[in-house]
């Protein structure tokens, strides 16, 4: 495994990769490793012949100042993971080194940046386009991987890879979860036992709203999930809705669309937590 911290030193070597027809794969990172981020470097590397995993807390997607601060940082076992996980290189920047010059891009990403995340995080994801588009721009992939856990990310990436054209295919990835269904995330670190404890009820939630949708209205499913966040006075909650999975837009009625997804954000404590799962 090799590991970069230039943008001509990893150009160099993807330079060599493409000029010998190799498939080169992208797994962008903030680090603090866990196993749904090595799930992703997993598939990259089945499908690819040169993965590389970059690791780059990027300041410009996060919308709250203590977020940033408190973001977990583990580098040394980041390193050991991946060391393990047999991916060829590791791209560790800098912040000069991703953002030499102020990128003023218009990014355009229709109705998804009035929901959910991008209604409830402003900027948050032109930060995420701005460092996945320059990172395209220094590693050039064939393939990047992404995880559906978050499913609005994958969609603003899809959609930033069509306003620039982007010789790049997206692959959304299943979400990897604790064996009490939590979502696996670096944020996860943050949470206190009593409320590591408590974490499991926003995907337990989740599945019974699987289950109940099958049965009940829409309204009547989101009812029963909102009370249960509501007993609960540790959990604040952002949102929680059935969308449609094509455009994320709220479905009110069951089979409003061919597919469905059901997200919830909310915060336990001073960490903030994402989950979804599809419906249907
Ligand atoms: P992050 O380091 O949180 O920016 O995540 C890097 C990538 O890993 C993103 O594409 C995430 O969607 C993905 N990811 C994070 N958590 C999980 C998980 N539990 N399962 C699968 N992918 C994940």
């Amino acid at each position: 495994m090799r590991i970069f911290t230039t943008v001509n030193a990893l150009k160099r070597a993807v330079d060599n990769e493409i000029s010998a027809q190799k498939i080169v794969g992208l797994v962008p990172t903030m680090g603090a490793l866990h196993d749904g981020h090595l799930s992703l470097v997993k598939l990259a590397l089945s499908q690819c012949d040169f993965v590389v995993i970059s690791i780059f807390v990027n300041p410009t997607q996060f919308n709250e100042k203590q977020d940033f601060a408190s973001y977990p940082r583990t580098p040394d076992s980041d390193l050991a993971l991946l060391e393990n996980s047999g991916c060829h290189a590791v791209f560790l920047p800098d912040y000069e080194t991703i953002y030499p010059q102020p990128d003023h891009t218009v990014y355009d990403f229709g109705d998804l940046e009035l929901l959910f995340e991008g209604k409830f995080r402003p900027g948050h994801f032109k930060g995420v386009a701005m460092v996945v588009r320059r990172f395209f721009e220094i590693v050039r992939p064939h393939k990047a991987y992404f995880g559906l856990k978050d499913f609005q990310q994958v969609m603003v990436v899809k959609a930033m890879v069509k306003q620039f054209n982007l010789p790049v295919e997206i692959i959304g990835a299943p979400t990897v979860r604790e064996s009490d269904g939590l979502a696996m995330s670096s944020r996860n670190r943050l949470l206190n036992p009593s409320e590591r404890s408590k974490a499991s009820l926003i995907s337990k939630v989740l599945k019974g709203i699987q289950e109940r949708i099958i049965i009940e209205d829409v309204e009547d499913v989101l009812n029963w999930a909102v009370n249960k966040f509501n007993e609960d006075k540790d959990f604040d909650l952002e949102y929680i809705s059935i969308a449609n999975a094509e455009n994320l837009k709220p479905i009110n009625t069951k089979n409003a669309a061919k597919h469905a997804v059901a997200l919830i954000a909310a915060r336990l404590g001073k960490v903030r937590l994402i989950d979804n799962l599809q419906l249907y």
